[in-house]
C-alpha cells in the first residue's frame, strides 16, 4: 500500500526551515518580552513593504483583522455589508459582531469571486462596506470593485486570509481597498504555529484606530477612551512569521507550478481546472477543480489513502445561522460551486511522483461511468 497523501504537510515546510525557526522562538524566550515588542513591530512593517502599503497592524487572528476594520470604520446597528456566499464564515461573523447585517451575493462561476455586477445590485442605501475575498488565492476583479466603491461611497475591505503575494493590474492584493486583511493561521500560505493575523492599511488615522482597539482601546497605558478587544499578535508568532515570510514568494512559486503540474495531468478530462484570471498572480492557496462527480472522485481519495478538501460544502446564506434570518435569496453560482468544488493536496513541497497518484486515482473515478 502506498504512503497516504495529506492535503497539507506543514512538517516538510518545518524540517525547510528548522534552524531558522528554532533559532527565532529561542530569540523570543531569551528576549523575555511576549506581546507587543520587537518582532512584532518588524513584522509589521515588513508586510506592509511587502503589500506596498505604509502601516501594519499585528491581530490575533483573520477574523479579528476584519472585525477590527469594520469596527474602525464606524460600521454598527442598521449597516449592511455586502460579503460573496462562496467564502469562509470568517469572512461574515465580524459584521455580525458589530451588530450590522451581513448581505451575501452570488459569485463568477469561474474564478468563484464576487461578481461586481451582482455587488453593485446589492447595494442601498445602508450599505456601509463591500468585502472582497480573493478565494483560493486568486485575486477578485479589485480594479472594478475598487471603482464601484468609490462611485457609491462604501468602503472596499479586502479579505486576503487566502491570497498573499497575489496581485492584480500590477498591484499586490491588500493595497486596494481602506484596508487589508490577513490570517496566520498555521494552513495559509504565510502561517504561523498558531494563530495570528495582520491588517495593513494605507490610511493612518485608521491604522491608530485599530492600534487602540486591539489592545483594550488604549492609547496609553491604563487610559482607556473606548470599549477595545485583546487581540493582539505575540512576539513568538511573529518572531516565527518573519522567518517564513522572507521565502514567502519561492513558497508560493512552488505552489503555481504544482498547480501547472495538476493543470497539465488533468487536462482533456471530465474535470475543470482552476481557470486564472490573466490579469495577475495566483497563489494557490488551494487548487480546486470542480466535476458532476464529485463526490465520486472524493470517495475515491479516501479510499487510496489521498487527502482533499469540499471547501466550501454550504454557502453562508444557506448555513443554519444565516438562513433562519428569512427566506434566503438564491444565488445559484454559490450553490452549484458548493455541489461541485474539490479541493486538491497543495503544499510546497507536494512532489511530482504524489501528484501523478492523485490524478491517476482522481481520473479513474472521473472517467468512470
Ligand atoms: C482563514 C480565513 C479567515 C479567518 O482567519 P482566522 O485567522 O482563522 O480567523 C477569513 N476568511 C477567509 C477567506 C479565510 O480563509
Amino acid at each position: 500500500m502506498p504512503e497516504p497523501i495529506p492535503m497539507l504537510d506543514l512538517k516538510a515546510e518545518y524540517a525547510l526551515f528548522e534552524p531558522q525557526l528554532t533559532q527565532s522562538v529561542l530569540s523570543v524566550l531569551q528576549a523575555g518580552q511576549f506581546v507587543l515588542g520587537p518582532q512584532g513591530l518588524a513584522l509589521e512593517r515588513e508586510v506592509a513593504h511587502y503589500c506596498n502599503v505604509e502601516h501594519g497592524i499585528g491581530v490575533a487572528n483573520g477574523t479579528d483583522a476584519i472585525h477590527l476594520v469594520l469596527r474602525a470604520l464606524g460600521i454598527g446597528a442598521g449597516d449592511e455589508v455586502i460579503v460573496p456566499a462562496f467564502t469562509f464564515i470568517g469572512t461574515s461573523e465580524p459584521v455580525d459582531y458589530t451588530g450590522a447585517t451581513p448581505v451575501f451575493v452570488d459569485v463568477d462561476p469561474h474564478t468563484f469571486n464576487i461578481d461586481p455586477d451582482a455587488a453593485e445590485r446589492a447595494i442601498t442605501p445602508r450599505t456601509k462596506a463591500l468585502i472582497a475575498v480573493h478565494l483560493f488565492g486568486q485575486c477578485a476583479d479589485l480594479p472594478r470593485l475598487q471603482a464601484l466603491c468609490a462611485r457609491k461611497g462604501i468602503a472596499l475591505v479586502e479579505d486576503c486570509a487566502q491570497s498573499i503575494g497575489a496581485d492584480i493590474a500590477g498591484r499586490r492584493c491588500a493595497s486596494w481597498g481602506v484596508a487589508g486583511c490577513f490570517s496566520f493561521y498555521p494552513s495559509k500560505n504565510l502561517g504561523a504555529y498558531g494563530d495570528g493575523g495582520m491588517v495593513v492599511t494605507a490610511d493612518a488615522r485608521l491604522a491608530e484606530e485599530i492600534r487602540v482597539l486591539r489592545n483594550h482601546g488604549s492609547r496609553a497605558r491604563y487610559h482607556h477612551h473606548v470599549i477595545g478587544y485583546n487581540c493582539r499578535l505575540d512576539e513568538m508568532q511573529a518572531a516565527i512569521l518573519r522567518v517564513k515570510l522572507a521565502h514567502l514568494d519561492r513558497l508560493n512559486a512552488l505552489r503555481r507550478e504544482k498547480a501547472l503540474e495538476y493543470d497539465r495531468r488533468l487536462a482533456g478530462s471530465s474535470v475543470v481546472t482552476p481557470p486564472e484570471h490573466g490579469q495577475g498572480t495566483h497563489v494557490y492557496h488551494q487548487y480546486t477543480i470542480r466535476s458532476a462527480r464529485r463526490d465520486a472522485i472524493k470517495a475515491a481519495l479516501e479510499a487510496a489513502r489521498i487527502g482533499s478538501m469540499i471547501y466550501y460544502p454550504i454557502p453562508l446564506h444557506r448555513q443554519d445561522v444565516y438562513a433562519a434570518r428569512g427566506t434566503p435569496a438564491s444565488l445559484p453560482h454559490s450553490e452549484r460551486a458548493a455541489e461541485e468544488v474539490l479541493s486538491l493536496p497543495m503544499f510546497p513541497m507536494l512532489t511530482e511522483a504524489q501528484q501523478a497518484r492523485v490524478c491517476e486515482v482522481l481520473l479513474r473515478a472521473a472517467e468512470d461511468y
